[in-house]
């Protein structure tokens, strides 16, 4: 394929651009929607996401190879047709959870050694695995197996942890390529993308990411942030950091976050970003709106039949108002969740178009400055 990823535009170090894949363009920034177990929780559908503006869907590696089972999913001809999802998927490692949900674990040298939470079985995962899993599954995008240390790790342990990352991830590119070879891979252009760590060190991270640049892969992420530092901290690690990776490829800041994270992100350099937050917050009523997160549970929304944001184009707000919305939430109806869900992801969606358009028309700074004061503004 033609050089994928090419930078349209750029303002200080942020950057539009436009990515070409096998499953289709990506415009960024973008904002991917998470969709752990191959599903968006609160009963959103990938027929649903082609109306909430999604360009990317993201699956977790880790929860499909303990549940159905990642070689389910290719006897089913991959994760696109299993979803029912035509446009592109990235897969995370696995790492992460394994760090963090998985009981008992081993790290060495080969992988790690762990119990499954669904049902304790013992589980091997290390980077030909990783690999192996997200080839199964076909995603459009694959993430390095990494170990992702806390951001209050000690210096020492975060130094040998990131060596073994980077060593893990040279296994990566080397099994990615044997399986983009193989004849019956379902997806034979998977991309992979490295991960930066090293907790909030900044010459820790700085080296590994000059490591990593000249390890030619697709693109590269920066991990291992909003696990416990400041938000300041997690900035002023961007700024640092995403100098040193390369420009001329896509950049991924993991897990982040709230629209303000974005917005900060996008300035200091970044195009791909995911979050639970617009899903995890919706199913608890909370709202993100151009004035601010508003919580639907309130009293003052009883016989409010204003849509949740007046002039929003969702799918929710075109049909349905507060006070209904409110009372199928605390009727525990599961289509309040849902359509609470389907106005937050919108929202982060448009949000990014927005973001492309300022960036396009050379007004991203103004932009900005006039969203967080707006967000920070309540109407009501
Ligand atoms: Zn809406």
């Amino acid at each position: 394929m033609e050089r994928m990823y090419k930078v349209l535009k750029t303002e200080g170090r942020a950057k539009r651009a436009v990515m070409e894949t096998v499953h289709g363009t990506i415009q960024t920034p973008v904002f991917m929607n998470v969709g752990t177990v191959a599903a968006i929780k609160g009963a959103v559908s990938t027929v649903d996401l082609h109306d909430l503006k999604t360009q990317v869907e993201l699956s977790n590696t880790y929860h499909l190879h303990v549940r159905t089972g990642d070689k389910v999913i290719k006897q089913l001809g991959g994760l696109h047709k299993f979803m029912n999802w035509d446009k592109p998927i990235l897969t995370d490692s696995g790492g992460f959870q394994v760090f963090s949900l998985a009981g008992l674990r081993k790290i060495k040298e080969e992988g790690v050694y762990f119990h499954s939470h669904i049902d304790g079985a013992k589980i091997f995962m290390g980077p030909e695995e990783s690999m192996q899993i997200q080839s199964n599954l076909a995603s459009t995008i694959a993430m390095a197996f990494d170990e992702c240390p806390s951001a209050v790790a000690e210096r020492r342990y975060v130094e040998d942890s990131v060596a073994r990352t980077t060593r893990w991830l040279e296994r990566c590119k080397k099994e990615m390529n044997r399986l983009n070879g193989l004849e019956d891979t379902i997806n034979k252009q998977q991309l992979l993308f490295g991960i930066n760590q090293g907790a909030i060190f900044d010459d820790i991270r700085i080296e590994h990411a000059k490591r990593i640049s000249e390890m030619d892969l697709d693109g590269y992420a920066v991990g291992g942030l909003a696990v416990g530092e400041t938000h300041e901290q997690m900035y002023h690690v961007l700024e640092e950091v995403v100098p040193y990776l390369p420009q001329d490829k896509p950049t991924y800041l993991m897990g982040v976050g709230t629209p303000a994270n974005i917005l900060e992100g996008v300035e200091r350099g970044i195009d791909f970003f995911d979050c639970v937050y617009p899903s995890r917050n919706g199913r608890h009523g909370h709202l993100y709106t151009n004035h601010g997160k508003i919580n639907l549970f309130n009293e003052k929304y009883k016989l409010d039949t204003r849509p949740i944001e007046e002039g929003c184009q969702c799918p929710t707000c075109k049909h349905y108002s507060r006070a209904y919305i409110r009372h199928l939430l605390k009727a525990k109806e599961m289509l309040g969740m849902r359509l609470c869900v389907q106005h937050n992801l919108y929202f982060y969606n448009e949000m990014m178009e927005e973001i492309r358009e300022a960036l396009d028309e050379g007004r991203f700074k103004a932009y900005k400055k006039q969203k967080l004061e707006n967000m920070a503004t309540p109407l009501e």
